[in-house]
């Protein structure tokens, strides 16, 4: 994991997000940010190996079984992330409004190259969801 890509893409002078440092903590808190960039997308992040694994998810993270959205997976954001709202000013990357869509904690049960599945246990995402890796950076994200 590194924050590279994550702070090489932002002025901190000008964005209020955080700058943030990679955590010696594993974590296992989750969040869906609601980011009304030039389109709106939610970002789902798990906490993982100190940092924020990352996901732009155009449709949301499906609430309901069987139904499939693509997750593109997205530089690791710093794990300070979890708790940033607010807007990031016209000229950024990612201007645009952020919100806390839903967060909480998650269980991981399995992990592998191909697939991460896990519990949320959020106020709204309750269950258990997989992430599939199908092709490069694309995912697929469901409730099973
Ligand atoms: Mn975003």
């Amino acid at each position: 994991m590194t924050l590279k890509k994550y702070q090489a893409k932002r002025k901190f002078a000008s964005t209020p997000e955080p700058k943030g440092k990679i955590k010696k903590t594993v974590g296992n808190r989750f969040v869906v940010q609601k980011h009304q960039a030039t389109h709106l997308h939610y970002d789902f992040r798990l906490e993982a190996d100190g940092v924020l694994k990352s996901w732009a998810v155009p449709k949301g993270v499906p609430e309901v079984k069987g139904v499939k959205h693509l997750a593109v997976e997205v530089e690791d954001h710093p794990v300070s992330y979890i708790n940033f709202k607010g807007v990031i000013p016209v000229g950024n990357y990612g201007a645009g409004m952020v919100e806390i869509w839903d967060k909480g904690k998650y269980i991981l049960l399995e992990k592998n190259k191909k697939a991460i599945k896990f519990i949320l246990k959020g106020k709204i995402l309750q269950g258990e969801y997989v992430l599939f890796n199908f092709k490069g950076k694309n995912w697929l994200i469901f409730k099973v």
